[in-house]
């Protein structure tokens, strides 16, 4: 690979210690006799970009092992009505050691009496969601509009102040307009921020004050309300998922290693919204383009984007961003000025459009449901058991037990 004498330049420039920090992931590389990404678009980062000159030296160490959810947790503990329902059409529950069964199930996406058990599930996950908020937070959801959730841990690249924006905005709008034509919408968070990382806290006091902005007005009964999900655990998120009508799946192209919350979603019949990032990209291509809903600045694009980005212009222009953002003094010195690094504000006329536009989708109930079957029956591909079979087979190199 390496003429004789770049040798000298290329082992100075990798040298784990060499500039007075200790580069783990180089030392990783070295040490080790495999290195994966965790979905198709990371893997490409790593080898084109974050470990170029590794993958130079060692191309064979490289591979890609896709993340997968437990379909025994994520689909038959937490949804079992839902799991029910895909027991009893299959003849049996092979699925659960074996989804890639639940394609099998596409050909219901018009058979309007499968459907409309499934929209009777959902609902009564959303009513069974609902009693817990009303429990424990004293808070009275309506099973019947549309819950949209972003739950994850509290990231500036995760961009829950992109959902939070949008949020805040669509108030005003419908102060504006009593007649916008929008379904009502419960918007959902629930996210934990490492205790240290001060700005990830300001973005939860944001997202409190929104909600109750919003749920205090009367104006906003029955079409709009915000709610902050306390103490986010696995055994929220198994409450929650069940519940969710769309998946938010925000985060800057190119920084979302995987994720796993999206395919969680995605088994339990919840519609993304969401840019090519992560295993996003894998979802898209298995639903097809009319079964997601996908906006925003590409991975390939980003770096070309930001070299001539600067958000003072989307925040005069783009109409309302204005209003919103005068509004969190806080947030706004240090989060926005010079950089917005993360591109919320880049993201967010198109995250809007696409969001609006889903919106009128919901509307629909059978078209909406059908978009959610389709999720599930192709989400074999996102279960942890074929992840793991490929760990077996193509890195440690041995045959897998059945289960
Ligand atoms: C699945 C899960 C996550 C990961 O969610 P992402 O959306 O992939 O970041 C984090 N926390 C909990 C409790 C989860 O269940």
């Amino acid at each position: 690979m390496y003429e004789a004498g770049l040798y000298s330049e290329v082992i100075d420039r990798l040298s784990p210690l060499g500039d007075g920090k200790i580069h783990m992931a180089w030392l990783a590389v070295y040490g080790s006799h495999s290195v994966n990404g965790v979905a198709a678009l990371h893997t490409d980062i790593l080898k084109r970009e974050t470990l170029k000159e590794w993958y130079d030296i060692y191309p064979e160490k490289f591979s890609n092992k896709t993340n997968g959810v437990t379909p025994r947790r994520w689909l038959r503990t937490c949804d079992p009505e839902l799991a029910g329902l895909i027991t009893e059409l299959l003849g049996n529950d092979k699925w659960v050691t074996d989804l890639d069964k639940l394609k099998k199930l596409e050909k219901y996406k018009d058979d309007e009496k499968v459907m409309k058990r499934f929209i009777e599930i959902k609902k009564h996950n959303k009513q069974k969601f609902a009693d817990y908020i009303e429990k424990t937070q004293g808070i009275k959801l309506d099973p019947d509009s549309c819950f949209d959730i972003q739950i994850k841990r509290l990231h500036e690249y995760k961009r829950q102040l992109l959902n939070a924006l949008y949020a805040l905005n669509l108030y005003d709008r419908l102060k504006e307009d009593k007649k916008l034509d929008m379904p009502p919408v419960t918007v959902l968070f629930a996210a934990k921020a490492a205790p240290g990382y001060f700005r990830a806290k300001g973005i939860i006091k944001f997202i409190n004050e929104i909600a109750n902005l919003v749920n205090n007005d009367p104006d906003m009964e029955g079409r709009l309300k915000v709610v902050f999900v306390e103490n986010y655990n696995v055994s929220v998120g198994e409450k929650m998922f069940p519940a969710a009508d769309v998946s938010e799946q925000i985060s800057t192209a190119g920084l979302e290693a995987s994720g796993t919350g999206n395919m969680k979603f995605m088994m339990n019949g919840a519609v993304t919204l969401g840019t090519l990032d992560g295993a996003n990209v894998e979802i898209a291509e298995a639903v097809g383009d009319d079964n997601i809903y996908i906006f925003g600045c590409r991975a390939e694009d980003m770096a070309a984007t930001k070299a001539y980005y600067n958000p003072k212009w989307q925040y005069e222009n783009i109409p309302g961003l204005k209003k919103c953002l005068d509004r969190l003094v806080l947030i706004y010195g240090s989060n926005w000025q010079p950089g917005d690094p993360y591109y919320v504000l880049g993201d967010f006329d198109d995250y809007r459009k696409t969001r609006d536009r889903m919106y009128a989708d919901y509307k629909d109930e059978l078209k909406w449901a059908k978009m959610c079957w389709i999720n599930i029956c192709n989400s074999g591909k996102f279960s942890s058991d074929r992840t793991i079979k490929e760990y077996a087979e193509e890195i440690w190199k041995i045959k897998p037990t059945k289960i």
